[in-house]
């Protein structure tokens, strides 16, 4: 298959009308699968009322049927077509933080949306991206649009175009390209079906971003500990995962740097992620800094970026530094510990 690709300048007014918009979406209403930015990462999307084009996201991307997609939309009002109630905490969050990156989880109404979007589950997850580009496209098209991250499942999600063009060139019809994605990491998904809503994927709004408008909300007991089933049956699968094996270290630069020596003396090639601060310190055969600590927001912005680097550099296994997990680096540890496969280690 031929993928087409186009560039947009996301900086300009307005951009329905324009021709990279409008053929990408002539693509999505004839059921073709299409790549476009968010503000979190691409996403692939597709016509999710769909069952043909939601199937070809899943055959593109090589995702467990069982993985729900989460539908785009770009007027709040269509919300309502697609769900039974809004609950008044849902409208809530919708009015603070749509367009953004919250996915709220809802009851469905039955018959509308593809269910092979929906897995056959009686709920559905909705969000509005804050991304021009994004945005115009679902609007020139006009109907909700199905979208996972665009790579390869199990790999680091994209956020550039050529993200994308690296893992699904050949397997979809387009990749719309924007430029680099904002935030980095996907969105919050929280279910609002309970009368406390619970995160099921801490995100680019933060627990407490959520908690100072709607009060109490709870954290699925499986994002603490990895021996739970999730409430998000995405969650259950590795993800983002380097070609080399990937371990969290809990220790001081220079335990860190000590076991980088034994390891290399074991014979093995060995990276290390860290941020700007720590770049000059450690000697290891790659060294990755990624973004800064005294500002957690370019950390995750660079973090999908800097697992896919380390994948040229041929190593054997990455040890990576750990972030507090308050704020947006609760998102980033939850990406870290799965890209780790739960491989956690304290010096
Ligand atoms: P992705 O778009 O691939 O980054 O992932 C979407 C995430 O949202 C996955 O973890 C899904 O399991 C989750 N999700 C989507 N719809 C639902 C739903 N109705 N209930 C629970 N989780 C959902
Ligand atoms: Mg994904």
């Amino acid at each position: 298959m031929d993928t087409k690709r186009w560039s947009v300048d996301k900086n300009v007014d307005n951009l329905t009308g324009y021709p990279q918009i409008t053929q990408a979406a002539d693509l999505l209403l004839n059921n073709e699968v299409v790549a476009f930015p968010t503000e979190t990462v691409y996403g692939l999307g597709a016509n999710a009322l769909n069952d043909q084009a939601v199937a070809k996201i899943f055959e593109a991307k090589g995702r467990p049927a069982d993985n729900p997609l989460i539908i785009h939309i770009a007027d709040e009002e269509v919300v309502s077509d697609f769900v039974e109630e809004i609950p008044e905490k849902a409208k809530q969050l919708m009015k603070a933080y749509w367009p953004g990156p919250l996915t709220i989880i809802l009851k469905m109404k039955e018959g509308v949306l593809s269910e092979k979007a929906t897995v056959g589950l009686s709920t559905v997850g909705i969000r509005m991206p804050d991304h021009p580009v994004a945005l115009a496209l679902l609007q020139s098209t006009n109907l909700p649009i199905a979208a996972p991250s665009a790579n390869s499942s199990g790999r680091p999600s994209p956020t550039t175009a050529e993200h994308v063009w690296d893992d699904l060139h050949g397997k979809i019809s387009g990749i719309v390209d924007g430029g680099p994605t904002g935030v980095g990491l996907e969105s919050t998904v929280l279910d609002c079906t309970e009368e406390v809503p619970v995160i099921l994927r801490p995100g680019g709004i933060t627990a407490q971003q959520i908690e100072e408008v709607i009060g109490e909300i709870t954290v699925d007991p499986a994002l603490l500990d990895s021996g739970q089933k999730p409430k998000s049956p995405g969650m259950k699968y590795r993800h983002y995962a380097p070609d080399a094996a990937l371990v969290l270290v809990k220790g001081e630069r220079e335990d860190i740097q000590r076991l980088i020596l034994e390891k290399q003396q074991e014979g093995l090639k060995v990276g290390v992620l860290t941020t700007e601060e720590n770049e000059s310190f450690y000697q290891a055969d790659k060294v990755i800094a990624c973004g800064s600590r005294e500002n957690l927001e370019s950390v995750a912005g660079s973090l999908y970026d800097t697992l896919r680097n380390f994948n040229s550099a041929d190593l054997d296994l990455i040890l990576s530094e750990m972030f507090p997990d308050e704020g947006v680096g609760q998102a980033i540890m939850n990406r870290l510990v799965k890209a780790a496969g739960y491989r956690v280690i304290s010096l």
